[in-house]
């Protein structure tokens, strides 16, 4: 039997099949439920009354009051044919335009008529609009519940020309709400909700909806956000608390020849957080217990050096290491560095990607399987399915957002004993709120320390129509010896235009910068592997003094020499993208420089995120302010992370406190019951099954 909550929607009077299939496919609600979890995501205080003279565009919803003057269809019969509806008060006149409906619209308003308006305000042409208010005669029905604050819904432009006003929704959900009384199973234990004074969740959603005063709202909310947080924490810390007692992991007691040899032949002595993450992570390998961690460490800070010291941690104990990198590019460089490291050690070392030759890479796989292999680097191709691992006892994803979940559930089956030790390197840097929430079952090492020498990289914004002051500049370094990266964006959508992009900008480039005085490489996405490879290799040796590229360099890529890194269209990209890209430079002793350059129209929002990037160089920094630009689900790797990420009313930029909050509470309660076995808390692992559900299993990813 279906229950209240789960009846579709189309059984509310007023919706019907039609509407019905409308709310589904612009907002996902498919029945009573859904639509009480289509939260308000703002609130508007409706005893307040704009004045026309106070409307600002910046404004998000707006009430007036006002008498409508004037009606008049412009461009009657054109595809831009609108009705725009004149209204005035006391301090001025304001255009309400309608685009759709507008025969049914200007029938029903009335001229010389006193309306309330509600709208967002726009600007249009330089003057200021209501595009599609609300409108209504004053005194006319009441909406449910208003005593003050009015929920406002997010909806799309399509379900607005439809007829989804704010006050239908309204009307929707107050009906749902009579049907669902009674009907509202709670989620939270009751000796929880008692001892954090947390709101009955059936109460909570209907103040959500109808607060009866702010107080109340605050407390609805808090629960909710409360609960949706506490079971992803709950979740995620009991998938560690599983871990922990299985006591399954591979102990590596010793640390040998392997890495201190390669420790004490380091030209360089490592920094304190390097050492640091070291022991955390020697730690955990002789546990016994299975090592999950996430590095996290700016660009350049030595991620890499601290992988392949974990890697022969591994091998000195017997076993096999490997390290996934993202890139093709990045797989090579990662071995050539480490090659580097171990050149006079005997540590058979193999590269797998995807130009690996047939032949060679028989040998690799049989090298891996009979165990005379002991580190393997290498891209995606690491983890198809005809790689088989003799012993594999630690696993390095570097980068690890463009692995998938589902990739690393992979690895998994890679060894049939124990499973493998793993550890997830990311250079952009995550959030405290969003690592919990992403990766709450793994611990975490931080490498807050770049190495000595190093200096900031200058950051400088430039209008494209100093571009010649910027190639000036490029010429100076480039005669000092350095060298200089020319990004051009990369947009999903249209790989040909990117190209088309690059490829005018790389004509621009060899006029400016001639042959042979100069040498410009090329690497793009629509590259030949070769090619990319040749040129790449041209830039690294320093035989080329410039490279054009897309944001395919986006990570990893480690040429200590090139100081300037130009980015074309900076405002196309977002903070941590740029962040990254500035990474590749000040990677030498010498100072570097990240030049912005940009077209002269900027949104208000491209104008924060370059001021940002001229302003700071720290990666954490920048990561929060992303957050708090963008909204957590735009981060780049949240998409991918296989992470439902659909939060119905928590924010991880806006709520860390509840976060921390929720995490801490079920922390605590697993402490005392590590599998919710106790009666007290059977409806807290009931609740955890509904809700697994529908996300990811994710017991089988470590
Ligand atoms: P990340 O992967 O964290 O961005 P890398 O591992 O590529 O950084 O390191 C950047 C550069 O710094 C490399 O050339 C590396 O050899 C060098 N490096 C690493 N650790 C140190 C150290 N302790 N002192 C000096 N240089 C270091
Ligand atoms: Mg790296």
């Amino acid at each position: 039997m279906v229950s209240v909550w789960d009846t579709n929607i189309q059984f509310l009077p007023g919706v019907g099949p039609k509407r019905a299939r409308e709310l589904d496919k612009d907002l996902n609600i498919k029945t009573f439920g859904d639509l009480i979890q289509h939260f308000p995501f703002r609130y508007i205080d409706r005893t307040r009354f704009y004045a026309i003279n106070q409307i600002d565009p910046e404004l998000a919803y707006i009430q007036l009051r006002g008498v409508v003057r004037d009606m008049k269809i412009i461009g009657a019969g054109s595809r831009k044919q609108r009705l725009v509806v004149m209204i005035a008060d006391p301090t001025g006149t304001l255009d309400l335009v309608f685009f759709k409906g507008i025969k049914w619209i200007k029938d029903k308003i009335k001229t010389d008529t006193e309306y309330i308006v509600f709208g967002k305000p726009t600007l249009f042409n330089g003057k200021i609009n209501l595009v599609h208010p609300d409108m209504d005669i004053p005194d006319s029905q009441g909406l449910p519940g208003i005593a003050g604050l009015q929920a406002v819904y997010s909806s799309t432009d399509s379900l607005r020309d439809k007829g989804f006003t704010q006050k239908l929704f309204s009307r929707l959900v107050s009906q749902t709400l009579t049907r669902l009384e009674g009907h509202i199973r709670e989620t939270l234990p009751d000796y929880l909700l008692k001892h954090l004074k947390l709101m009955p969740r059936a109460i909570a959603l209907e103040e959500i909806h109808f607060p009866k005063d702010l107080k109340n709202l605050q407390a609805a909310q808090t629960r909710l956000k409360f609960e949706e947080l506490f079971y992803i924490q709950l979740g995620l810390l009991r998938q560690r608390s599983f871990r922990m007692r299985a006591g399954d992991g591979i102990p590596f007691p010793k640390v040998a020849e392997a890495f201190n040899e390669c420790y004490r032949k380091l030209p360089f002595a490592l920094t304190g957080a390097q050492k640091r993450v070291l022991r955390e992570i020697r730690s955990d390998l002789k546990s016994g217990r299975q090592m999950n961690r996430l590095l996290q460490g700016d660009v350049g800070s030595g991620k890499t050096l601290v992988a392949l010291l974990s890697a022969l941690i591994a091998v000195d104990n017997g076993y096999q290491a490997c390290l996934m990198a993202p890139t093709e590019i990045l797989a090579n460089q990662h071995f050539n560095t480490i090659s580097k490291f171990l050149k006079d050690q005997d540590i058979p070392t193999g590269l797998l990607t995807g130009s690996t030759k047939p032949a060679e890479r028989k040998k690799l796989h049989e090298n891996l399987r009979d165990g005379s292999l002991k580190l393997l680097i290498g891209t995606h191709a690491l983890i198809q399915d005809t790689v088989i691992f003799h012993n594999l006892g630690l696993v390095v994803i570097d980068e690890q957002h463009r692995f998938g979940v589902e990739q690393r559930a992979r690895l998994w089956e890679k060894t049939n004993g124990s499973p493998p030790h793993i550890m997830v390197m990311t250079a952009t840097p995550i959030p405290r709120t969003l690592a919990m929430t992403l990766y709450g079952d793994l611990d975490v090492s931080v490498i807050d320390e770049l190495p000595p020498g190093r200096q900031p990289v200058q950051t400088i914004h430039y209008p494209a129509s100093r571009r010649s002051t910027v190639y000036s500049f490029m010429r100076k370094q480039i005669r000092q010896g350095r060298q200089v990266y020319i990004v051009y964006p990369l947009i999903r959508e249209s790989e040909k235009m990117d190209y088309e992009n690059l490829e005018t900008g790389y004509r621009d480039i060899t006029a400016a910068f001639p042959a042979p005085l100069y040498s410009v490489a090329v690497v793009h996405g629509q590259q030949k592997m070769e090619n990319k490879a040749f040129d790449m290799n041209m830039f690294v040796k320093g035989q080329a003094q410039i490279l054009v590229a897309t944001s395919v360099i986006e990570v990893g890529v480690d040429v200590p020499n090139a100081t300037v890194m130009v980015i074309e269209s900076a405002e196309r990209f977002g903070l941590s993208q740029l962040h990254q890209l500035r990474g590749r430079v000040g990677r030498g002793a010498e100072t570097s420089y990240c030049i912005l350059m940009t077209g002269n129209a900027l949104s208000k929002e491209a104008k924060e995120r370059l001021k940002l990037m001229c302003e700071t160089n720290n990666g954490f920094e920048i990561a929060e302010a992303d957050m708090r630009l963008r909204g957590p689900g735009d981060l780049e790797g949240t998409a991918q992370s296989g992470l439902a990420f659909d939060l119905h009313i928590a924010n991880l930029a806006k709520d860390g406190q509840i976060l921390e909050w929720a995490r801490m509470e079920a922390l605590n309660i697993l402490n005392e019951d590590p599998l919710l076995e106790s009666q007290k808390n059977r409806l807290l692992k009931e609740q955890l099954e509904v809700l697994s559900r529908h996300t990811v299993d994710f017991s089988k990813i470590s």
